[in-house]
């Protein structure tokens, strides 16, 4: 691990800038671990940083011009700072190669999806030679879960079993930018499991793009439900979360261990992605709606109280009124507790993004609109039956924007519902688990204001207040990226990310 010389006003420091999906989020918590073990700190907010990451995404319409309008904007800030380095990661980085450099020469090094462990090295060897370095790799070499890692949150984190996918959606950058699936080996993640909930992580998310899949590469088709009953094994983890599922490969014996596991949640994001046949085809999704609703029925009739989310994407090329009527259909009878919707826009690099029959902007926006229309009135209606219900609370930093005027705390109960409630009279810490009452819903929110019925202390809430975001070395364990979990919740909108299960 190269060594960072300090500056004459101590070691050298950092901002990370994160672009895109949950896997950006998790492989910037990983750049940040790196460069902490290499002796550089975190900027102040107030100053500027002596090296600036961008860790891009390649998958929204105007990506490049937003990396490029931020890169013109560093220029002059680099000039009167003399020694700033600048360092373009991720997708785009892994896309656009050599091509950053030659439209912003200013641009110190440029690194891919497959290699962010080299990025202290290359920060280090631009410096000494005074040249930028470009360094992509096609594949893999160590799987990122083995670099340290900076978790952001004391009582929840990401495990990544899997990276890369296998399949071949049309409208996704993953297969092109993250390479074949690859998987952990179940004795690796567990352990990393078990090293979480030992530094007090009362939470973990389970993650891969498919981890339905997961278990292809070595040869066992029911590794994923096996992962999710050893998880139940492991004392003091109280909740088990996964995402992303695949309605392709999802099989029963995952819904059985869903429902046996106790600290299993029964929460279930499911991309449906279009309720048409026609356009699940042309985006190369092998199942159907038919057995996307089969699937439903059986996790509903296994778990009748598990929230149900999905992703849609709406004006996908070739998508017609009557397709788009199917999606409208799937989304009333499958009744999802939320939804993330996207306008489908152009992705460079994409299959989709040569199609023809490209869909017109304002037709979009009009199904887009119809379709939040009726999901949050659904989504409204189950909220609404929670009321009178007792709900326990994982107690979360960051999630109620509205806390400070409400004077309400915010947390997450078992299904991934967000839940706003009244803690007065009690010493609440993020971290802590609460049981209360809901008295209220919203399409997106549910509100508890009677008094809570329960407050359990926990270890993730005392290293809260203690201030101890663990940081796990990268060795032979090898950590993940940690962090607070995005939890699929009754949100809609926005621009989706690959737009997938990712
Ligand atoms: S959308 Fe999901 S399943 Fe499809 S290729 Fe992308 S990552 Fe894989």
């Amino acid at each position: 691990m190269p060594t960072n010389a300090p500056t004459q006003n101590g070691p050298r420091t950092y901002r990370v800038t994160t672009y895109g999906c949950q896997m950006n989020v998790h492989d910037s918590e990983r750049i940040t671990g790196l460069l902490e073990d290499a002796g550089y700190v975190s900027a102040p907010e107030s100053d500027e940083p002596d090296v600036m990451v961008f860790n891009t995404c390649a998958v929204r319409e105007n990506a490049d011009n937003r990396l490029y309008g931020n890169l013109g904007h560093l220029r002059p800030v680099k000039d009167a700072h003399p020694g700033m380095q600048i360092a373009v990661g991720g997708c785009l980085a892994q896309k656009d190669r050599g091509d950053i450099v030659a439209k912003a020469p200013w641009v110190d090094v440029v690194f891919g999806t497959h290699n962010i462990g080299s990025l202290p090295t290359l920060l280090e060897r631009a410096r000494h030679n005074a040249t930028a370095e470009v360094e992509i790799l096609e594949s893999l070499e160590v799987f990122p879960s083995t670099l340290p890692t900076k978790r952001e949150s004391t009582y929840a984190g990401w495990v990544s079993i899997s990276v890369g996918c296998n399949n071949t959606c049309t409208f996704c950058i993953v297969p092109s930018l993250r390479g074949k699936e690859k998987d952990r080996r179940p004795g690796e993640v567990l352990a990393e499991v078990q090293a979480l909930v030992d530094q007090g992580v009362s939470e973990v998310t389970l993650l891969g793009q498919n981890v339905n899949s997961y278990g292809v590469e070595f040869g066992d088709r029911l590794a994923f439900g096996k992962l999710l009953r050893a998880c139940g094994e492991i004392d003091g983890l109280e909740r088990v979360r996964f995402t992303s599922p695949h309605p392709k490969d999802f099989t029963d014996d995952v819904i059985a261990a869903m429902a046996e596991t106790p600290n299993v949640c029964h929460q279930l994001h499911m991309p449906l992605q279009s309720g048409s046949d026609q356009v699940l085809k042309a985006m190369r999704r092998s199942y159907r709606s038919e057995r996307f609703l089969g699937i439903i029925d059986k996790v509903r009739a296994a778990m009748p109280d598990a929230a149900i989310t999905t992703d849609i994407i709406v004006g996908f090329p070739g998508e017609t009124e009557e397709d788009f009527q199917a999606t409208l259909d799937v989304v009333r009878k499958a009744r999802f507790a939320g939804a993330f919707t996207f306008q489908y826009s152009i992705r460079p690099g994409t299959p989709a993004a040569t199609m023809a029959d490209q869909v017109p902007k304002d037709v979009v926006s009009d199904r887009y609109r119809r379709l939040i229309a009726l999901q949050e009135e659904i989504s409204w209606e189950l909220n609404r039956e929670q009321v009178g219900r007792e709900v326990e609370v994982l107690v979360s930093v960051g999630e109620g924007r509205k806390d400070a005027a409400t004077g309400r705390m915010s947390g997450r109960a078992r299904d991934g519902r967000l839940v706003h409630f009244d803690a007065s009279g009690w010493e609440v810490r993020p971290g802590d688990v609460v049981t209360t009452v809901i008295t209220q819903a919203a399409p997106h929110h549910l509100i508890a204001d009677d008094m809570l019925t329960d407050h359990r202390l926990t270890a993730a809430g005392d290293a809260w207040e203690q201030g101890n975001a663990p940081k796990l070395p990268g060795v032979s364990l090898g950590m993940p990226a940690i962090g607070l979990p995005v939890v699929a919740s009754a949100e809609t909108g926005g621009d989706g990310c690959c737009g997938g299960s990712c």
